[in-house]
């Protein structure tokens, strides 16, 4: 068994947060029980490959589903900014969400239920708060390949970087390298839920799949070719509005920790799920929803999480999370901590 050294839990306004660590895993349900676990300690894997001795200490922050369709958009559309209550929250070396819509004034509705389509006058705001955006996820091709590359262009054109996906498969794989601090930090996509013809193809723009062997080949290639010093997978998976993942997730994230990953961050179940350590890496089942509106039959309040990782210059990551609730216009605001 590794020696137990490191690898740092801190849990700010925890709500319903299943923790668990250890050489081997773990994990435990949701608990609805406000309890505190300030910290929690777990295994260090045996030979991290660890950066230079200029390297210093990068902090990342991630968000979940931001949607600035229906009423965020709209309320964006009327000069309401739903970040500027969290900025000291979102301020971090890199921050990322996973953009849940088309950004685009063209593309053709697909049908099928849900297609979110924001104006392209958010890029500034987005751009204001975040040093990249995730498209890996089943909107981003709401308004078919020409939407999204009408966003990828726009994106571009703002120089806001994106991950996950790309004008074709070669982009949509291809990782984000972000220099922070003298290291390299990559930061990979992948979506896995339908309609499949989302996926990138070799002349067609969408998001990156997932399927394991590719994103071990990603990993693999970021660290060579690339050069990455820290490796970032995020991951559009996992059953909605469901508490926990499902057996099937668990394994692929520890194989994907095993091929060389850094962290996984999850989302898409709408709901936030479970946290484990692996190997001394952090595993985010799903971060929840972060802006995103009301729709018949939710429940009373969203909650969603704002993960924030510390990479010191040597040693495993810090990791941070704090809760957010989402109001009915679809903006979050920081739980308060219950006395
Ligand atoms: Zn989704």
């Amino acid at each position: 068994m590794p020696k137990l050294s490191g690898a740092a839990i801190a849990f700010a306004a925890l709500a319903a947060v299943g923790v668990a660590g250890g050489p081997n895993g773990g994990q435990q349900p949701p608990s609805s029980t406000p309890a505190a676990q300030p910290r929690v300690v777990a295994a260090r894997p045996p030979a991290p490959a660890l950066p230079g001795p200029a390297a210093g200490k990068v902090s990342m922050v991630f968000v979940g589903d931001v949607m600035l369709d229906d009423n965020p958009g709209h309320a964006v559309c009327h000069g309401e900014d739903p970040f500027a209550g969290l900025a000291g929250a979102l301020g971090a070396d890199v921050t990322v969400c996973n953009l849940e819509c088309v950004v685009a004034r063209h593309g053709t509705q697909v049908l099928k239920p849900y297609t979110f389509k924001a104006r392209p006058s958010c890029i500034p705001l987005l751009k204001r708060y975040f040093s990249a955006v995730c498209v890996a996820n089943n909107h981003s091709g709401d308004f078919g390949p020409d939407g999204l590359a009408e966003e990828l262009g726009l994106l571009k054109q703002a120089a806001l970087p994106y991950f996950g996906g790309g004008h074709d498969k070669a982009e949509a794989h291809r990782p984000l390298i972000l220099e922070r601090s003298g290291r390299r930090i990559a930061l990979l996509g992948y979506n896995d839920f339908p309609p499949r013809q989302f996926e990138a193809g070799p002349h067609r723009a969408g998001c990156a799949w997932l399927r394991e062997a590719d994103v071990a080949a990603d990993i693999r290639a970021a660290r060579t070719a690339g050069h990455a010093d820290l490796v970032i997978v995020m991951l559009h998976w996992g059953v909605e509005l469901q508490s926990a993942p499902e057996s099937w997730q668990r394994t692929l994230a520890r194989r994907l920790i095993d091929a060389g990953a850094d962290a996984i961050i999850g989302g898409h179940p709408h709901v936030v799920q479970t946290v484990e350590v692996y190997k001394g890496r952090p595993i985010i089942y799903s971060l929840g929803n972060f802006v995103f509106d009301y729709f018949p039959g939710d429940p009373l309040v969203w909650e969603g999480w704002i993960v924030r990782l510390t990479f010191p210059s040597s040693g495993p990551a810090d990791l941070e999370v704090l809760v957010v609730e989402i109001d009915r216009t679809g903006f979050p605001h920081l739980k308060k901590s219950k006395p």
